[in-house]
Order: C-alpha cells, then sequence, then structure tokens
C-alpha cells in the first residue's frame, strides 16, 4: 500500500501558512479529481491561514474552451470553495516572455531555432521529497531530458506548460502543492526550472518579502472507476451532473475526503466528515494517501442521503 505523511509526525508540527492553487486546464469538464484537489488545496489553506489562488491553465488557446472555464467557476460555487486570487495564463504571457528574457541576459537560458528560448543545462539534486511517498529519486532520463534543454517559450512566443506553471507558482508565492500523481514526472522538470530561475527571481521578489524557491509536493492517488481511469469526457463525472441530479454539494464533499485522504482514527464514526469538521482534521488529524480510490456511486448516495436527511432536520 501507498505511504502516506505527514504534518503531526515526529511531533514536528509545521506552522507554516500554506499558500495552495488549483490550476485547471478548461479543456474539458471539470470532473471529481480536479474538484477533489481544489478541495483538498482549500483545506490546506484555508486551516493553515495561507492564501488560496484559482489559476485557469489556458495557454494552449486552440485547446480551451471558455465554457469548460465557466464549469470550473460554477463547480467552485457550488461545492462553496472560495478563492483569494484569480487568474488566467492566457493574460500573463508578456510577464513569462519578461522573465524568459532576464534568464537568457542572465546565461540561464538561450534563444534557439526561430527564436524558441532554451533552458541551459543546470546541476540537479540527486532526489527531491514529497510529502507522501518520501524521497523520489530524479532520473538519469530526467537529467537528460534536462540536459537537452527544456524549452521556456516556444518559437510563437507562448509559454511551454512548465515554464507558466513555475512562473506563476514563484508570483503567487505558492509554497504547497498539492496535485495527483500523474503530476510526479513533471516535478523534476519544474525543479530544474526553479533552480534556474531562482537568482534571477530573488532579485525582484527579495524586496517584496517573496522567496523563490521549489514548493512542498504532496501527490495524491488518482480516482478510478471500477480500475479505469475516469474519463473527462463521462458525463456521469462531470461535477455539474451532480449538482444538476440534485445532489447535495456537502455530501460530495464528505465523498470526496474519503478518496485520498484519511482520519487518523478511522472507525465509523469518521464517516461524516463537514467541512467545517475537516477544516480540523485535514492537517493535522489525518492523511494524505498515494494509492488509487474507487470511485464508489453507492457510497455517494449514501452520503447524499444522511446529508439531505440532516438539512431536512435543522
Ligand atoms: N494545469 C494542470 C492540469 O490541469 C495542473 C498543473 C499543476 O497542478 O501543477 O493538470
Amino acid at each position: 500500500s501507498g505511504k502516506s505523511c505527514f504534518y503531526h509526525c515526529k511531533n514536528k508540527r509545521r506552522k507554516m501558512k500554506l499558500n495552495t492553487r488549483i490550476a485547471p486546464s478548461p479543456t474539458g469538464d471539470m470532473h471529481i479529481g480536479t474538484a477533489r484537489t481544489a478541495y483538498f488545496n482549500w483545506l490546506a489553506a484555508r486551516s493553515s491561514g495561507g492564501t488560496f489562488l484559482l489559476r485557469i491553465d489556458d495557454t494552449d488557446l486552440n485547446r480551451s474552451d471558455p465554457a469548460c472555464t465557466q464549469v470550473i467557476f460554477d463547480t467552485m460555487d457550488w461545492l462553496g470553495l472560495d478563492y483569494d486570487a484569480f487568474r488566467y495564463q492566457s493574460k500573463n504571457t508578456s510577464s513569462y516572455l519578461h522573465y524568459a528574457n532576464l534568464a537568457c541576459e542572465d546565461g540561464k537560458a538561450t534563444i534557439g531555432d526561430g527564436g524558441a528560448i532554451i533552458m541551459n543545462p543546470v546541476n540537479m539534486p540527486p532526489s527531491w521529497k514529497d510529502e507522501i511517498a518520501g524521497t523520489i529519486p530524479i532520473s538519469q532520463d530526467d537529467i537528460n531530458i534536462i540536459n537537452q534543454g527544456l524549452v521556456l517559450i516556444k518559437s510563437d512566443g507562448s509559454p511551454t506548460y512548465h515554464f507558466a506553471s513555475v512562473i506563476d507558482d514563484i508570483l503567487c508565492a505558492i509554497n504547497f502543492v498539492i496535485r495527483g500523481v500523474d503530476h510526479i514526472t513533471n516535478t523534476s522538470r519544474q525543479i530544474a526550472i526553479y533552480h534556474a530561475m531562482t537568482p534571477i527571481m530573488d532579485k525582484w521578489l527579495k524586496p517584496r518579502g517573496i522567496s523563490c524557491k521549489p514548493p512542498l509536493y504532496a501527490h495524491i492517488g488518482l480516482i478510478h472507476k471500477d480500475k479505469k481511469k475516469l474519463s473527462k469526457r463521462d458525463g456521469a463525472a462531470s461535477m455539474l451532473w451532480y449538482r444538476d441530479s440534485g445532489y447535495d454539494p456537502d455530501a460530495m464533499l464528505n465523498f470526496m475526503a474519503r478518496m485520498g485522504w484519511g482520519p487518523r482514527v478511522d472507525d465509523k464514526t469518521a464517516n461524516l466528515l463537514p467541512k467545517e469538521r475537516m477544516l480540523e482534521l485535514f492537517l493535522t488529524g489525518g492523511q494524505m494517501r498515494n494509492v488509487s480510490s474507487n470511485m464508489d456511486t453507492v457510497k455517494l448516495d449514501w452520503y447524499n442521503r444522511k446529508y439531505k436527511a440532516k438539512k431536512i432536520k435543522q
């Protein structure tokens, strides 16, 4: 089984304000995996006094669809996940270009064929630490890819996903990233970009009290349906389908909390965990997990009945 972590263990309670974000790409309906990642990041920020950012990762304008962005807003709204800041990556293109140009001036990147901006090799640490899985070695394959030159800005002037994501995380002072284990393979590349950019960004950010270093990463297990990947095109997996079918948003939050997170004391009384209770438990009274969860719709319906009955009584 997967390992879990974390804040409460070894009596080392991190008293850190966690600045988190949810960064969906508006290329399909918002599904339960993204909604759960949003909830976990929201819980981490809200229970530690940090900030929670909603970022729309829409640099790929051909694949980004405003209707999908609307679904993201509506889903956040339905679940009551409020955010302190909001940005569209597509409105930030000149900023990515600005920092990539500074990297060129600083000898950290080179202008290549067709005007693309390509990162020069950097010295990489042998590993990085995931908050759930622990030490993750950086493979020779990853080092080769990094040394061959990561593209920061494509020849059409648009940023790559890795570069835009890292620059935004730095500018927004993100220090904790919870996302699916499918992003583990991206992490070494993103750490490489941090290494190249730190001296450049620090010059601008230090005076504003922001320091540039990789965030803590926690990669959580994916949600599957009967051992198969949840498809974004699966109608039943679109969050608004649940809203429009009359599901209770608090039942949905409770259901999501029990996939990829578990309370320290996991008995029958730990099933009903409304948002207020989750705010108390999330960081110090339980653990995130990196094993897959099964989307058990019978369980969801059970939560739905419980929450609806509770609300009728009130
Ligand atoms: N935009 C990415 C996605 O939708 C998320 C990036 C991240 O969480 O680092 O998968």
